[in-house]
């Protein structure tokens, strides 16, 4: 089998103050909040960069139980490699959104947002949308994960304009009232929880009926560090069944919490307010 073409991603790079200040404070401005207002609890996962185990084994586990994943897609990895990791082929990609599962934006080049000026910011938008165009996606591309969790003031208020949802690496449950543009979520990584945590997690939003969304890269049974076995990731969808909570793709509860606050809402980025 031929070899995948490696790609050098940036983890961990150090963070100017000015940085970690921009990152704080873009928690605080807040362009478009929604009131949560759910009849039950929705569960989401969602999965980024795409290793092609994430492709198979995730996709085939949410499958198995009836449900759909949002896959957050850097056309430019497709097919490289980055140490442990394949990432998904284009093919995969187009065979995902097949079968129902959301595609979102991770950015074309997977790049550190928040180092990137709100027009270099939506270039990597849209050239990441022309990419996975071609594949024919469709009802793709109304959310966006931040590559590293990376956003600050500059990008979010951009954001706007292109998605009806980001999805940030800042964990804890979305509820109450909701940053569209920076929505919670957890890591579903072995070596940061048990079972009986995620659990607890599952139990809360459930009591709460709120929006609780796990995030993870590779899904195999020895996963990396920032990845989930199959039996953890089985066993958080059916417990999330188990308890009646809605598991759903980002785009179809973000459909439901526009819905709900007098939005009309379009797959497609936009949404306009009801008359
Ligand atoms: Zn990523």
């Amino acid at each position: 089998m031929e070899q995948a073409e490696p790609i050098t991603l940036l983890h961990g790079r150090k963070q100017t103050l000015i940085a970690k200040a921009d990152r704080f404070l873009t928690r605080y401005y807040r362009p478009r909040l929604l009131p949560l207002r759910f009849d039950r609890a929705v569960v989401s996962f969602s999965f980024d960069d795409i290793p092609d185990n994430a492709a198979s084994n995730g996709a085939r586990l949410l499958e198995e139980a009836g449900v759909r994943g949002s896959f957050y897609v850097a056309s430019k990895l497709c097919s490289r490699s980055f140490r442990h990791d394949v990432f998904a082929s284009r093919k995969m990609v187009a065979d995902l959104a097949a079968k129902g599962h959301e595609i979102g934006c991770h950015t074309y080049s997977h790049a550190d947002s928040q180092r990137l000026s709100a027009k270099d910011f939506s270039q990597e938008v849209d050239e990441n949308e022309a990419s996975l165009c071609k594949l024919r996606v469709r009802d793709a591309y109304s959310s966006h994960a931040y590559p590293y969790g990376s956003v600050g003031l500059v990008q979010k208020h951009r954001s706007v304009r292109h998605f009806a949802a980001c999805r940030s690496v800042w964990p804890g449950l979305n509820d109450g009232e909701i940053d569209m543009m920076q929505l919670r979520a957890v890591p579903l990584y072995d070596c940061l929880y048990s079972p009986a945590e995620i659990n607890d997690m599952i139990d809360e939003a459930v009591a709460k009926k709120a929006w609780l969304i796990f995030y993870t890269h590779d899904v195999q049974d020895q996963p990396s560090e920032q990845g989930t076995s199959c039996a953890l990731f089985a066993q958080s969808v059916a417990k999330a069944q188990e308890l009646g909570a809605d598991i759903l793709t980002i785009q179809a509860a973000s459909k439901r919490l526009y819905e709900a606050a007098g939005f009309s809402f379009s797959p497609y980025r936009g949404m306009e307010r009801l008359s």
